[in-house]
């Protein structure tokens, strides 16, 4: 069998791991749910656990889908900044800074802007419009504002110049913003005057802080925003920028891996990041990014990837808004959907062929109502796997298979040498 017939996919349960839960008998969701096509995997394959990071760290999906895509997040994530905005449909090139922002409402006391509302109402229609005018003006220092308006108040911005990209270069990846926020993250604080935190990015630091005012300037006057005094809402006044972030520095997923890559998955700074290293990156008909998604289309669109990409990755995203409501009976209905697309991969995929890591991309234990550090239960199958003893999938069972316990950015890796594409390391 050659290495250009074998196909490689992981299946990710958004916030899969969880803790034991008192109302289910001290299981968690995982363990008291009933996962037959999860089950027929393990039995399959080899089973153990999976820091997506680190043990004890807890991940952001967006950190933990770096390192399961073979990016080690410590070495090449730059923070929230840029991902929000390719997550909104902004192109982000190498040299660019990205920012998340928000439209409020601010007035003005002597020489400061005061946050008034830091989200303007969640003003709801008009932001296209507003971020037109943002775009027109023009650039500081050579350095262009380019802004896209995402759901209700939030909005993305890249800044981009020449100055940039040569300064970049000399920057170390730091998930630590390079420009610090102006937004105050409080009511009834001014807007903050951003700063450098390092000397390559300082001119860029003070055009954000003119461009700021020269927002506030054409927003203020906007026919939008007069529409909304007149109709006793408050303005959308202001942008405020934070989390800031240079372009990270990303070989593309086919160099690095020597085989192209597909993604089937929901949330926006996950595709974002997909197109960014030159993912084929598809969108599932009826995949909603909530509980009511279309699971059998998510696994049946990943499937078909493989036609084109020998590496997919899949991610359902309801299991983690089930952790986030604190919620184990919903948690427990995300994954019976989980164990579905399973069932899908055992049907169609060609499992000779093909393949399969199951994992989640952090725990959202419902008793925390966030992320966590625990590890991950996963099942590695395949073509030449030395499968195991373990048959049943869940966060204990797991811990006794025999792969032991690794980080998210091994499994790529793991995949990779299974299906011959790996890169030798050495002679
Ligand atoms: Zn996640
Ligand atoms: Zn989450």
């Amino acid at each position: 069998m050659s290495a250009t017939d074998l196909r490689a996919m992981i299946l990710v349960g958004d916030g899969l791991g969880d803790r034991p839960v008192p109302a289910l008998g001290d299981k968690t969701p995982l363990e008291a749910q009933p996962t037959p096509n999860l089950d027929a995997l393990a039995a399959r394959g080899q089973c153990g656990l999976m820091d997506a990071i680190a043990p004890g760290v807890p991940a952001g999906s967006d950190t933990s889908h770096f390192a399961m895509l073979g990016y080690d997040p410590y070495q090449y994530y730059t923070g929230r900044g840029p991902l929000e905005a390719l997550g909104v449909g902004l192109e982000v090139m190498l040299g660019d800074l990205g920012f998340r922002c928000n439209f409020a409402t601010v007035k003005r006391e002597a020489a400061d802007l005061i946050v008034v509302d830091r989200r303007a109402d969640r003003i709801a229609s008009g932001t296209d419009e507003l971020t037109a005018a943002l775009n027109s003006l023009p650039p500081i220092d050579d350095i262009q504002f380019i802004v896209k308006d995402s759901i209700e108040h939030r909005a993305a911005l890249v800044m981009r110049g020449p100055a940039l990209v040569e300064g970049l270069k000399n920057v170390a990846a730091s998930p630590k913003p390079i420009i610090t926020d102006a937004d105050p993250h409080e009511e009834g604080e001014p807007i903050w005057r951003a700063a450098a935190t390092v000397p390559e990015v300082q001119v860029a630091a003070a055009a954000l802080n003119l461009w700021i005012r020269q927002a506030h300037d054409v927003l203020k006057e906007h026919p939008v925003n007069q529409a909304r005094e007149a109709n006793n809402l408050p303005p959308a006044n202001a942008i405020l920028p934070r989390g800031c972030g240079m372009a990270p520095d990303l070989d593309p997923f086919e160099e690095r891996h020597g085989t192209k890559g597909g993604l089937v998955v929901e949330a926006g700074l996950i595709k974002g990041l997909g197109r960014y290293i030159g993912m084929d990156v598809l969108d599932a008909p009826g995949a909603t990014g909530g509980y009511d998604t279309d699971h059998i289309s998510l696994a049946k669109t990943a499937v078909a990837a493989l036609d084109s990409s020998p590496f997919v990755l899949c991610n359902l995203k309801a299991p983690d808004l089930a952790g986030h409501d604190g919620d184990p009976e919903k948690k427990m209905e995300m994954i019976a959907k989980l164990d579905e697309m399973a069932g899908v991969l055992l049907n169609e995929a060609d499992l000779d062929k093909t393949a399969i890591a199951v994992t989640g991309d952090h725990s959202t234990p419902c008793a925390l109502e966030d992320h966590s550090g625990d590890p991950l239960p996963l099942i590695i199958t395949g073509y030449g796997v030395r499968a195991d003893a373990i048959s049943e999938y869940g966060e204990r069972p797991c811990g006794m298979g025999s792969i032991g316990r690794v980080r998210g950015h091994d499994i790529l890796p793991m995949l990779t040498t299974l299906i011959g594409t790996a890169h030798k390391f050495g002679a």
